[in-house]
């Protein structure tokens, strides 16, 4: 009996997590948050943002607030069934939702998690895909083998089907047109999801809705389109998905109400949308025969209307991440009328039988983001049209998905770090740490539990793989599982390196092995071993890049040999935000070797400096910000100035000989400071100052409080003025810094 009091206490508290709407009932949050947020998203006024992007990238085993609540409650089941089913899912179901294939989708899931803990209002819409992004495996013969599972929405916690307020029962829907060639519309049918990214303190929250074309009214070559992440199968699949996303803006809106009068473009995807707000524009001018009315002039007025709503982020001067398409092509997707618009917006000066999505993006907008201070020199130079209005907002990651538990503890153990959760700008406070000796020591033992950590992880796979040796096909990846013995594992106190992201040329992930010789050679003769852990998939159509895994492979055997095993290289297969933030945490430095200036910003240096983790990087993207003279760790490589010749991603042009000649320079040096004695005090101290001077600066909180600025959103004078608070100490746009 007296168990009864307490059920009912568990049910209440359950309950008052719940909240219930015309959409569909949701779990994490009450009522009252979730009606305050609506109605922000909802108000005449359309002060909130919508947000759109190609993929996100927000797992749960990364940052789950609602389950960590459960957990400290102590709230595993519920007599209520409904109640029962939801802290069951949220505690156990499964964490990850296959739309994102890197830095662009993490970077939306940050930057979404950071709205929802400032309390910004905003909408994020994206693509459900339902065979997702690719899982990797890899063999050490083929190299990466590409295989897509089944993940079941349904089961997924935080990922709802909306319901359609007007007809109970049933899925909502949205329509959006396609065209054939005779201006003959076929209509693609979308039911919503609806993902809550909910905050640390489950009192505000970012609805993230997922168009999911994948059902019985859409056409056959919708649905097969609308399956694959970056599907790149032909030209007319990459368009028609581009489509799907931009043309069901309004659409979507429309069918909540969503008022936002802002609408930010993480890079130029979604930027169909512009088509569709132009032909409105047109329409409430000229009535229903605006096509045959308006004239080009007409036209580009609207589209400078058009403007003034739309906020626009590049984010690489690479061109695999930009849009062209066939005009020719074209002609089967979209109607007649919005040819003529893309004929006046989206010329193509080098390419003048194609559209250019990006040269569209840039036209119509009324502030252009690039990613960091570098890449706005570097987008100037490509677009020098547009080069007035192109400003710098550099990208930053969000400090509570990133920072690992054992140094959590530790920031929590220090009250000048004291709010670090809401404000990451107190970590300026953390210099003084220099000379503190607990905090040293603190430090050094939290880096010891998290790198134990890591190469448990990697001893354990390495065993596991060398067991499905026996079991499967595929032939392990690692040279040490082929190893016998107990040289055939990785150990902590050794120095660990690590590099993960994706495959692309340009990142060059083999650099350092350029000269495997001089590599061994200075390992061996000053007695320094090293681990290298390497990880990150390759897009499937990207040979280049799927060749760059298999040198890396190649190169293990090599490098064991000649360093007499005192150097031991790891690859771990399937690179996702789990992996990266184990990494990222457990490794001793962070490597970068893209070919500068070709990285726009980069992230997971960053993630690496939240836990104070040095980089080595190329001085590109945000570690030209971050290195601050060397006091966070180190640079490499060749630093020319930006011009339109250093842009080549040509593979002869890629610098190999210049950047490692130069990585092997500074290696020593670097070495030498981790294995000093006495709590190698030089090293830790670049790892201290990592949390000085990086963390204030390179989170999603001052970000999104810096686009903030670009919105022009009037919200409450509360959130103003923690927003105000949060930009104080960095303006990307502006050369001298105050911290
Ligand atoms: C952070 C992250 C990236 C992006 O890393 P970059 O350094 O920006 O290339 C890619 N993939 C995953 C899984 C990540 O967590």
């Amino acid at each position: 009996m007296r168990d009864l009091p307490l059920f009912l206490d568990k049910d209440k508290a359950l309950r008052s997590m719940t909240a219930t709407s015309p959409l569909g009932t949701f779990f994490g949050i009450s009522q009252k948050v979730y009606d305050t947020v609506w109605k922000h998203l909802t108000a005449d006024a359309g002060q909130s943002v919508t947000y759109i992007s190609m993929e996100i990238g927000a797992d749960r085993d990364v940052f789950h607030p609602v389950k960590d609540r459960l957990m400290k409650l102590g709230i595993s089941e519920s007599t209520d069934p409904q109640l029962d089913r939801f802290a069951k899912t949220f505690l156990t179901g499964p964490s990850k939702i296959p739309n994102y294939s890197g830095g662009l989708g993490i970077l939306a899931g940050d930057t979404l998690k950071s709205f929802a803990c400032c309390r910004i209002p905003a909408l994020a819409i994206s693509l459900f895909y339902r065979r997702g992004y690719f899982s990797q495996l890899v063999d050490s013969k083929v190299g990466q083998i590409c295989w897509c599972g089944e993940w079941q929405p349904e089961e997924t916690p935080s990922l709802y089907l909306l319901q359609d307020p007007g007809r109970p029962g049933h899925p909502l829907e949205i329509e959006v047109p396609f065209f054939d060639r005779r201006d003959q519309r076929i209509m693609a049918h979308a039911q919503l999801w609806m993902k809550l990214e909910v905050n640390n303190s489950l009192d505000y929250f970012v609805p993230e809705i997922l168009l999911d074309y994948g059902i019985a009214k859409s056409p056959e070559y919708i649905r097969e389109a609308s399956k694959t992440l970056y599907d790149s199968s032909s030209e007319r699949t990459q368009a028609i998905q581009r489509r799907l996303l931009g043309a069901a803006v309004v659409p979507t809106m429309r069918a909540l109400d969503v008022t936002s009068n802002t609408l930010h473009l993480n890079e130029q995807h979604g930027v169909a949308v512009v088509l569709h707000m132009i032909a409105e524009d047109l329409h409430a001018l000229y009535g229903s025969h605006y096509q045959e009315e308006a004239k080009d002039n007409d036209i580009t007025d609207a589209a400078t209307r058009v403007a003034e709503k739309i906020v626009y982020t590049i984010h690489t001067p690479v061109k695999a991440g930009h849009d062209r398409f066939s005009r020719e092509m074209y002609e089967d997707i979209g109607h007649s009328f919005c040819k003529r618009i893309l004929r006046l917006l989206a010329t193509d000066n080098e390419h003048p039988e194609s559209y250019n999505f990006t040269a569209m993006a840039m036209r119509v907008n009324r502030a252009t983001n690039s990613v960091s201070r570098l890449h706005k020199i570097v987008t100037q130079t490509q677009f020098p049209q547009h080069a007035k209005k192109i400003t710098a907002i550099t990208n930053g990651v969000h400090h509570l998905t990133w920072v690992s538990e054992a140094r959590a503890e530790l920031y929590d153990a220090f009250p000048e770090l004291e709010n670090w959760r809401e404000d990451p700008g107190v970590f300026a406070n953390a210099a003084n740490f220099v000379k503190n000796k607990k905090f040293r020591v603190y430090m050094d033992q939290a880096m010891q539990k998290d790198t134990n950590r890591l190469i448990s992880y990697v001893n354990q796979m390495l065993v596991q793989h060398r067991a499905q040796r026996l079991e499967t096909w595929i032939d392990p990846p690692n040279y040490l599982s082929h190893l016998d013995g107990v040289d055939s594992s990785l150990r902590p106190e050794v120095f660990t390196i690590g590099f993960a992201r994706r495959f692309s040329t340009y990142k060059r992930a083999d650099l350092i092995f350029e000269d495997i010789d001089r590599l061994a050679e200075m390992i061996v003769t000053n007695n320094w071993p090293v681990n290298f852990i390497f990880a990150g998939k390759a897009h499937p159509a990207d040979e280049p890049g799927k060749y760059l895994i298999k040198l890396i492979l190649d190169s293990q055997k090599e490098l064991y040999e000649k360093s007499r095993g005192m150097a031991k290289l790891v690859f771990i297969p399937n690179y996702d935000m789990y992996i990266a933030k184990m990494m990222v945490a457990g490794v001793h430095a962070w490597l970068n070797s893209p070919k500068r200036p070709l990285e726009a910003s980069g992230t997971s240096g960053m993630k690496a400096a939240i836990n104070g983790v040095p980089n080595i990087s190329i001085l590109d993207g945000w570690w030209a910000e971050g290195y601050h003279d060397g006091r966070t760790g180190w640079k490499f490589g060749y630093e020319a100035p930006v011009d339109t010749k250093m842009l080549s991603e040509h593979p002869d042009e890629l610098l190999y000989a210049e950047d490692s000649d130069s990585f092997y320079k500074i290696l020593p040096e670097i070495l030498e400071s981790f294995y000093a004695p006495n709590l190698r005090p030089d090293y830790l101290e670049k790892s201290i100052m990592n949390l000085a001077l990086n963390v204030p600066i390179f989170n999603t909180h001052r970000m999104v409080a810096e686009y903030l600025s670009r919105y022009g959103l009037k919200l409450s004078s509360e959130t103003t003025r923690r927003i105000n608070g949060l930009s104080k100490l960095y303006r990307s746009d502006q050369e001298e810094q105050t911290i």
